[in-house]
């Protein structure tokens, strides 16, 4: 009544006067001058919210049953791949590269869909911890670079390392955040392996800046840039740019969204600045924390300060290693880190006894396919469809 705006809200609850619990939206519009009214309508959503819980379950459910069979038929067609394993003509290469690089497609799509089927139904675990931001980034930036390299591009990461050998030290500010690091990890490798998908030449620049209260990380890169009519909608699921430039870059329109839901989770927000043609900067911005309240939450709590995890990386290689690390998915199943542990390590150690030659990495379905394929349950029948009789 006293702003004159509309309003208009989509998660609440009301209760009636039986007790009787509703999930309402609501669209409040004012009618006149400011005080002079307003009209309210109540929806009452919870057979929308039902439905839309079922389809998520669903979409879950399904996406963890593929996955299991699609990482095994990735795992078992990279063996092939890999000179060290199976000796293969240069026909056979070319069809099994190519149905290898649809099975990694399919595995990726269903891993997306599995993270934002749990970003939706609030499955998504929050556990902030102390973050030094830099280096975090620097981290998992390192990590990505061989994907870079494969492409040719520039990696510059602004943020200087203190060099204590330097007589003029430039100091960075330390930039410290209270988040998850599973989180922000994801985002950061998820702006960051976009930047590198879409540019086919030149370089991508990672900066952290700041000020009191926020951190900003951005990545900007030279690539093919986004048309400004598709800016409002890239964060929005599946939504992907339908050009000339993307249309031979695969993907799902999974990974932005998720980015946003994992933004919000970390009380912060994504944004892009692109020109067309030019290029791009993805921005993320995060709550920061003073060096005192680091101190104070770092010393109330045993954990140490997060250094970004990230295995190292080989220099030059023709498979980029995978982290054999949880993903958000794997939490879903398996939620206690102890259990967690104790599974890579067994994991590590039979990846251990298949020999590695130095330049060809094994990725880590490569390393165990059985596990994927012990993993499944025990097969359903499907139903085979009989065809429509001919009149
Ligand atoms: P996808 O799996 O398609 O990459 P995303 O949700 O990560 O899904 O991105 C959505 C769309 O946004 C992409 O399909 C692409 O068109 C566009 N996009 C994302 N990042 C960039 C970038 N750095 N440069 C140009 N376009 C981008």
């Amino acid at each position: 009544l006293t702003t004159n705006k509309s309003v208009r809200k989509n998660n609440l609850s009301l209760q009636t006067n039986s007790g009787k619990k509703l999930l309402i939206s609501i669209v409040v519009s004012p009618v006149g001058q400011a005080g002079a009214g307003v009209i309210i309508v109540f929806r009452d959503m919870t057979k929308e919210k039902a439905e839309e819980r079922e389809m998520a379950e669903f979409i879950s459910t399904a996406s963890h049953e593929m996955r299991t069979p699609v990482a095994s038929i990735e795992g078992y067609l990279g063996l092939v791949l890999n000179p060290s394993v199976v000796q293969i003509d240069d026909k056979t290469r070319d069809f099994i590269t190519k149905a290898h690089e649809s099975a990694q497609h399919l595995g990726r799509l269903f891993q997306d869909l599995l993270d934002v089927s749990k970003a939706e139904d609030g499955r998504l675990s929050n556990n902030p911890k102390v973050v030094d931001i830099v280096h975090f980034t620097h981290n998992v930036i390192e990590g990505l670079r061989p994907q870079a390299d494969a492409k040719n591009l520039s990696v510059v990461f602004k943020p200087q390392p203190d060099d204590t050998s330097l007589s003029d030290r430039h100091l960075n500010p330390v930039f410290y955040a209270q988040v998850d690091n599973d989180h922000l990890r994801e985002v950061i490798a998820n702006l960051t392996e976009n930047a590198i998908k879409y540019t086919l030449r030149g370089n991508v620049v990672i900066d952290v800046t700041g000020s009191n209260d926020k951190i900003i990380i951005s990545v900007t890169d030279s690539g093919i840039g986004i048309p400004a009519e598709d800016i409002p909608h890239l964060f929005q699921k599946f939504y992907r740019v339908d050009n000339s430039d993307t249309r031979e870059i695969g993907g799902t329109g999974l990974g932005l969204y998720l980015c946003r839901r994992l933004a919000e989770v970390m009380d912060g927000r994504i944004w892009v600045e692109s020109t067309y043609k030019r290029g791009s900067t993805f921005f993320l911005e995060i709550p920061r924390i003073s060096h005192e309240d680091a101190t104070r939450l770092i010393e109330a709590t045993p954990t140490p300060i997060v250094p970004a995890v990230m295995p190292p990386q080989p220099q030059t290689p023709a498979v980029v290693q995978q982290p054999l690390q949880p993903s958000l998915s794997d939490t879903v199943t398996s939620p206690d880190p102890a259990q967690i542990a104790e599974q890579l390590k067994q994991v590590n150690s039979q990846a251990q006894q298949i020999p590695q030659p130095v330049n060809t990495p094994l990725t880590s379905i490569e390393q165990n396919p059985a596990q994927y394929t012990q993993a499944r349950p025990p097969s359903v029948p499907i139903p085979v469809r009989q065809p429509k009789k001919q009149r």
